[in-house]
């Protein structure tokens, strides 16, 4: 049983708050992402609840028992670094026994682990071998290896799969997945990147200047981003966003600009209201009957089955996503349109996600929150 709790965790260096009032609740066998830009505090949260960077302020706690101030080795937990963090001179055998020796358990026991442990992570046959006879993605195995051999309550893992080719990085990612499956511990994995995350957590926690953003399954934060941040952080493309001014006409609601009116599926009355509209590029269609969006097509970027075509909106950059071939040419004018339960607002001065339910149903304009 492992379940992290993080209340208010403040990590500073000097005047920079490198991890800011965190507070979150990682369950019991969860395979939590940390995800979010250079810098933002990744690393820094994983490394306070490693025991690796004591926390500044704040309080976290291990299956209910405080454990801001015990030291790294005391803490039920394991760390998988980026950098594998193998002893060159040791075995690959030596490498994943060592936590086990160093806690003074005998050989037989330490074999008898190893061997389960390689077992399990297809490293069998290469027991004997040095790190450096190894390839990048059997290193990352070993290195995890060292960490599974203990049975740690916990695993935290920061960015294990960065020095992978791309290829590997995919199959790895699998392996990965599969591995929390069968373990059911609960993992807390930093990365920057967006498929790592979509692809493996149960749950993101994205962060942004040491604060947390949104924290939700993929599916929510993608679906549903709480701000224009997670909006344009996810998805590639990321979202389009547009400035926009809610109007109303004739009782009904639209997004408009110079080259926009996008019909909101919503009636009321509202003063005219400024926001950041936001659509997906996979979410805008070419032609049909309504004209949402008039684009000018600058570029067609070939991506195989799909084709993204980049276009300006007035001012504005927007990516349309779709099958290939889109039928588009450069310099050409298109309409887009989109449907109303594809549409996200954000309050322009702040960036959050204003509160409305289209596709719940029709929302009164009294439910339409700035
Ligand atoms: P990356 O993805 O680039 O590894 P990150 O999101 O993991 O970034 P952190 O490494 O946690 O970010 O760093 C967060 C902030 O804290 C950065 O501004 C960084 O420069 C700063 N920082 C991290 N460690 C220290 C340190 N030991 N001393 C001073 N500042 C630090």
């Amino acid at each position: 049983m492992s379940r992290i709790q993080l209340e208010g965790a403040t990590k500073r260096f000097g005047h920079l708050a490198a991890v800011d009032e965190v507070s979150l609740d990682i369950g019991d066998g969860e395979f939590l992402v940390l995800l979010g830009p250079s810098g933002c505090g990744k690393s820094t949260l994983l490394r306070a609840i490693a025991g690796l960077a004591p926390l500044t302020a704040g309080r976290i706690s291990l299956d209910g028992k405080d454990i801001t101030h015990l030291p790294p080795r005391e803490r039920d937990l394991a760390m998988v670094f980026q950098s594998y963090a193998l002893y060159p001179h040791l075995s690959v055998a030596r490498n994943i026994g060592f936590p086990l020796r160093a806690r003074g358990r005998s050989k037989a026991q330490v074999r008898g682990k190893v061997d389960e442990v390689a077992n399990v992570l297809g490293l069998t046959d290469l027991l004997a071998r040095r790190p450096r006879e190894l390839s990048g993605g059997q290193r990352q195995r070993v290195a995890l290896g060292r960490a599974l051999v203990r049975d740690p309550g916990a695993f935290l893992m920061d960015e294990p799969l960065s020095n992978l080719d791309a290829k590997l990085r995919t199959a790895t990612r699998s392996e990965l997945t599969e591995l929390h499956s069968r373990l059911g511990s609960t993992f807390v994995y930093v990365t920057h990147d967006q498929v790592e995350a979509m692809t493996m957590a149960t749950r993101i926690a994205l962060l942004n200047n040491g604060k947390l953003e949104q924290v939700g399954t993929p599916a929510q934060v993608y679906d549903e981003p709480a701000s224009e941040f997670v909006a344009s952080f996810l998805g590639a493309p990321p979202m389009n966003l547009l400035p926009a001014t809610i109007v109303s006409r004739g009782g009904s609601l639209f997004a408009v600009s110079s080259e926009v009116e996008v019909p909101l599926d919503l009636t009321g009355d509202v003063p005219d209201t400024e926001v950041t509209l936001g659509i997906r590029p996979e979410h805008l269609r070419l032609g049909g009957k309504r004209r949402d969006l008039l684009a000018v097509v600058r570029l067609l970027e070939n991506l195989g089955s799909e084709e993204v075509a980049h276009c300006t909106v007035g001012g504005a950059r927007v990516c349309v996503r779709g099958p290939r071939p889109l039928g588009l040419a450069t310099g050409q004018t298109v309409s887009l349109s989109t449907t109303p339960a594809h549409v996200h607002l954000f309050h322009r001065a702040t960036g959050r996600r204003l509160l409305w339910a289209p596709t719940l149903s029709p929302a009164p304009a009294k439910e339409f929150q700035v």
